[in-house]
């Protein structure tokens, strides 16, 4: 037998479109007719399997995107959701209820952030924010209403790698489902294969790819899928975060480059990962052996794929930070924009943008500098000609000064 790999499984999913088209067709409609009164009864209790009711509860090109997604997560199915957030928001608030109790990641989203620490207290649904390597203290805060342990594979903006193996080991011993956000990591690797509950996505990033739209999806058994499109009770049917059929079209579509794009965003950054590194800059990139959780990520991921498109700069001060990051937009070396996954290189300074949700001492206890920049490495055919215009923009800003550059 084959060993998994998820991107053999997205490509074996055949469509086609409604006139033998090469592409599923678009359902243009928001609700759909039945033939007998009786089908519509049934299917509003959930016991009409395959009939279309109203696309806010599923649309034919929803669930070819969210089969897709599945196979590529190896669960039984998944939901696509308006929204990343959306897809967070449903499936908390789906196995929370009030009196629950989270155990997250501290090194996460700052909108995942936020809802936790913000948003769902008013709910009756409290978070205690933790180290996710320290599996002790994971352990010693888990208490009798705990529900959940929440975490990014590789996290925003740190590129920390959570142990998805033992968290699922601790999950299990105490009956915990363990959410995962795998953003960052799409195909490289596959949450569900080391235990993971549930696997969410921001489709907004490497998966869609083009900076074109939001979008976002949960992947796990089809119990819990169900669950939350349920008519009655499912959050997601409930909260209403529901994509567009037209959007979904889009998304799949993008979706069939995504293996070339993430080699090729894992090879750019690695490339310069290593030079920078060379060059005395601090820098933090998985792919790098002096990178705390090198191993780690090499333990459980799909080589194929390499360690991200993703690499963090520390350029000392905010001022400096952005400076530099002015200098290489004005020298078209990307833009100076927050997301992630686009074919041009993204920059923005986490500090000031994607985690200034996290109050300051916060972000400083967790390792976010005022100057580290989150470089989101483009698609660039020529990436040593990137490299040599970026060391320009670095030693005019003082970013790199001559006591830095290595003879390399
Ligand atoms: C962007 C992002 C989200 C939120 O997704 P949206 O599509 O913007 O709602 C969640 N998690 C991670 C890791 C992200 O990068």
């Amino acid at each position: 037998m084959d060993t998994f790999n998820a991107a053999n499984e997205i490509q074996d999913l055949q469509y086609f479109g409604e006139f033998g088209g090469v592409n599923p067709s678009i359902s243009d409609s928001s609700t759909y007719t039945f033939l007998s009164a009786k089908t519509m009864f049934d299917t509003f209790e959930g016991n009409a399997d395959g009939c279309y009711l109203y696309s806010r509860h599923s649309s034919p090109m929803n669930l070819y995107l969210s089969q897709a997604l599945a196979k590529m997560e190896n669960t039984e199915a998944a939901n696509v959701t308006a929204s990343g957030m959306g897809a967070i928001t449903s499936v908390l608030m789906e196995v929370c209820k009030a009196g629950d109790h989270i155990i997250s990641s501290r090194t996460i989203y700052g909108g995942t952030y936020a809802f936790l620490k913000n948003f769902l207290p008013s709910f009756d649904i409290k978070t205690t924010f933790v180290d996710i390597s320290n599996f002790e203290f994971i352990e010693n805060s888990i208490q009798p209403n705990t529900k959940v342990i929440y975490c990014e594979t590789v996290s925003n903006p740190l590129l920390e790698v959570a142990d998805l193996k033992k968290l699922s080991e601790i999950c299990k011993k105490h009956n915990l489902q363990l959410i995962v956000d795998n953003t960052f990591s799409p195909l490289s690797v596959s949450p569900q294969l080391l235990g993971a509950d549930v696997v969410i996505h921001s489709l907004t990033k490497f998966i869609n790819g083009s900076s074109d739209t939001v979008g976002g999806v949960y992947c796990g058994t089809q119990e819990f899928i169900n669950d939350t499109k349920n008519v009655n009770t499912g959050a997601c049917m409930l909260l209403g975060p529901t994509m567009d059929s037209m959007r979904s079209a889009s998304i799949l579509k993008n979706l069939r480059t995504l293996h070339i794009r993430m080699k090729q965003h894992s090879y750019n950054a690695m490339y310069l990962a290593e030079r920078f590194e060379k060059d005395g800059l601090k820098v933090s990139y998985p792919g790098l052996p002096s990178h705390k959780d090198h191993e780690l990520m090499k333990s459980m991921m799909n080589k194929e794929y390499g360690f991200g498109g993703l690499l963090t700069l520390d350029a000392g001060t905010t001022e400096k930070a952005n400076e530099l990051m002015e200098l290489m937009q004005q020298e078209n070396l990307g833009y100076l924009a927050v997301s992630l996954g686009f074919y041009k290189t993204l920059f923005s300074c986490s500090g000031s943008s994607t985690s200034s949700e996290i109050p300051e001492e916060e972000r400083s206890a967790m390792g976010i500098s005022d100057g580290l920049i989150r470089f989101s490495i483009g698609l660039d055919h020529d990436i040593e000609r990137t490299y040599r215009k970026m060391k320009e923009c670095m030693k005019k800003t003082g970013v790199l000064n001559h006591e830095t550059i290595s003879i390399y």
